[in-house]
């Protein structure tokens, strides 16, 4: 793919295109973005245009024999270096030189999750790093620049990936064949701005079970008018669920939705069609606020610390249906 092709992220396919066509693409190029937004697909995007002998105005041409010998693995001027179970090892720099000292050709090195390199990995690329060769371009991919080293940090042109719009995504989600996906605009909504967060869930047998889950728990939270008693059962039921934290998320979504209908927007509200819950001229708007701030606490603890889910899950639907019950 050529930055043409690929959706969204208009300044910065400017930026990398004015750059190329000027010759001053730095050695040391840094994406950041979470997972999912398209690091590696604006990465490959670089190496494919860095590499590529015919480029149009800073675009590959997809058609010369460098271009050609992408995916990756086919053309000996890239090399791509992925983490070795959790870190990427110093081993791997060293078994990376004779590439990097290579001369007589144009080569690019790929990096994934950059953030993950061990002190002394990064010592070694930093060597490298600190006598730039004019035929040898590095492109590093993290989460996020802070988890990075400084000293690579410093060295690199940064540039911030943004969540993509509805529209973007649901763009993507055609081009990759999803076109006739009912779901599209749900998912593009879901997705929070990352496509491979969208293509993962387009791609997922289960999306229907989560989303109806999801749905069904939203109304009865949003409706107001069920007794605690009966969210233990469904408490239960989630909480065993492997994909919990994707139900959350299209929770979270959902009443989000829900918020911006109550608040008067003209858009919408097209997760469930039918959705009109008998209590909702009632529903307490802060207390929607409140729920998917408590949702979106749950989905960081399920993140970052080992809970105990059942528990987590109870006290979760517990908070936002005290917040959103309504008087008979
Ligand atoms: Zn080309």
């Amino acid at each position: 793919m050529s930055f043409s092709h690929l959706v969204g992220q208009d300044d910065l396919r400017s930026a990398l295109k004015g750059s190329l066509a000027r010759g001053e693409t730095g050695h040391a190029t840094l994406f950041t973005g979470p997972a999912g937004s398209g690091k590696k697909s604006w990465g490959t995007a670089l190496a494919r245009a860095l590499l590529c002998s015919r480029t149009i105005n800073g675009e590959a041409c997809l058609s010369c024999l460098s271009c050609r010998s992408f995916p990756e693995e086919k053309n000996p001027a890239f090399l791509l270096v992925q983490p070795k179970g959790k870190s990427l090892k110093i081993e791997q720099f060293r078994e990376a030189r004779p590439f990097f000292q290579l001369t007589g050709m144009r080569r690019v090195c790929l990096i994934e999750n950059a953030s993950s390199m061990t002190a002394p990995a990064a010592s070694s690329l930093l060597v490298t790093l600190e006598e730039p060769s004019d035929e040898l371009f590095f492109i590093l991919l993290a989460d996020r620049a802070d988890l990075l080293f400084s000293t690579i940090h410093s060295r690199c042109r940064h540039y911030r990936l943004k969540a993509m719009k509805p529209g973007e995504i649901t763009a993507v989600l055609r081009g990759a064949g999803h076109g006739s996906h009912e779901r599209l605009d749900v998912i593009a909504r879901i997705s929070g701005g990352l496509p491979g967060r969208a293509l993962k869930a387009a791609g997922d047998p289960d999306f229907e079970s989560r989303l109806s889950m999801a749905t069904e728990l939203a109304e009865n939270l949003a409706g107001g008018s069920k007794p605690l008693t009966e969210y233990l059962d469904i408490a239960e039921d989630l909480s065993a669920r492997d994909d919990l934290p994707e139900v959350l998320q299209i929770l979270a979504v959902l009443l989000r939705e829900l918020l911006v209908r109550a608040y008067g927007s003209s858009e919408e509200l097209r997760l469930s069609p039918g959705w009109n819950p008998a209590g909702l001229q009632r529903v307490n708007l802060s207390g929607l606020e409140e729920a998917v701030i408590i949702i979106n606490s749950a989905l960081k603890d399920l993140a970052t610390i080992n809970v105990n889910r059942r528990l987590l899950v109870l006290s979760t639907i517990v908070l936002i249906q005290r917040r959103l019950a309504v008087c008979p």
